[in-house]
């Protein structure tokens, strides 16, 4: 594994500037396979202290509380915001483009520090936990996909160097990249990228949803995952993201609210500020913004 992930992430130190590259290089590096409920924190062994215990199903896993924040140019982005995502719930942040959706899971995943208020993780507030602890939790899946080197089967195996080729195939199916890779006779050591199947960046996106889904992190971070979908992938992936939230929780931004009309919680996010939260259902009714996002695309 050595080689292939030298050249994954010299490929992304080359491609990619600033704290995100950083933290998604350390978190493929924490990355351990078999994770099945609360990691240790992986490849320490030397005494540093695990996150806490992934709390029983319903009870608050992470919650931001009155989260302010304004990115470091002084832009003031978010104002006193506050969702809680229970254990092995989904929970949907929707709201306009600009809104803040993104920078909610960049403060998630500890890329900028608060300007005010705190997120607690199973209780216990995210500053006294150790970063790395944290992030061998969380899987995150950004916008904007990561262009990858190597095959395929490298890009998974990162996440879970233990799989199985029928494990490989059917996390692919999950995602609806089947048809892609099978295009090549090289199969599932088909190199992405120019050598060998271009992947776009939906395709991209999917990939790193499928590495993630492997790594079976307690909470899964994904932003706009269906953005640049078909319908018909689009729900193929739906289906996929309720299966995966079964046994841990998904945080999952969407412009486009079809994705996440089966969430247990939608928030809506305006200008910074939370406005309305709820079922689809109750947002239909309680929510002007909603109404007017359900209606644009055809919901209501
Ligand atoms: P959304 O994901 O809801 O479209 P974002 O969280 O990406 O919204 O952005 C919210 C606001 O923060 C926007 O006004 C955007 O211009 C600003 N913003 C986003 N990233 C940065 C950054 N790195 N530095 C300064 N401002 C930013
Ligand atoms: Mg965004």
């Amino acid at each position: 594994l050595v080689m292939p992930l030298g050249q994954a992430v010299g490929a992304w130190t080359q491609l990619q500037t600033g704290l995100g590259a950083l933290a998604r290089i350390q978190e493929v590096l924490v990355l351990e396979p078999e994770r099945d409920d609360v990691p240790e924190v992986p490849g320490a062994g030397t005494g540093a202290p695990a996150a806490p215990r992934v709390p029983p199903p319903g009870t608050p896993l992470l919650e931001l509380d009155d989260v302010s924040f304004a990115y470091p140019d002084g832009t003031r982005v978010l104002d006193r915001v506050s969702l809680t995502v229970p254990a092995g719930s989904r929970v949907a942040l929707v709201g306009p483009s600009g809104a803040g959706k993104s920078t909610v899971l960049a403060l998630v995943e500890g890329f900028y520090p608060l300007t005010g208020g705190a997120i607690r993780w199973a209780g216990t507030d995210v500053r006294e936990l150790p970063r790395a602890a944290l992030r061998a939790n969380l899987g995150y899946v950004e916008q904007e996909a990561p262009v990858l080197a190597g095959t395929v089967r490298e890009n998974l195996l990162l996440a879970a160097p233990h799989t199985t080729d029928d494990e490989l195939w059917a996390v692919l199916a999950d995602v609806g990249l089947t048809g892609v890779v099978q295009r090549s006779p090289r199969g599932l050591d088909v190199p992405v990228g120019d050598e060998g199947v271009l992947l776009s960046g939906g395709e991209r996106q999917r990939l790193a949803i499928a590495r993630s889904l492997l790594a079976r992190p307690a909470l899964l971070l994904l932003d706009e995952p269906t953005a640049s979908l078909d319908a018909r992938n689009e729900n193929l992936l739906r289906e996929t993201l309720a299966a995966a939230a079964a046994d841990r929780a998904l945080l999952v931004v969407a412009h486009r609210l079809s994705t996440v009309l089966d969430s247990d919680q939608i928030v809506v996010l305006d200008a910074g500020r939370v406005v309305a939260r709820g079922t689809h259902a109750e947002l239909l009714e309680t929510s002007p913004l909603y109404r007017e996002l359900a209606s644009a695309q055809l919901l209501v």
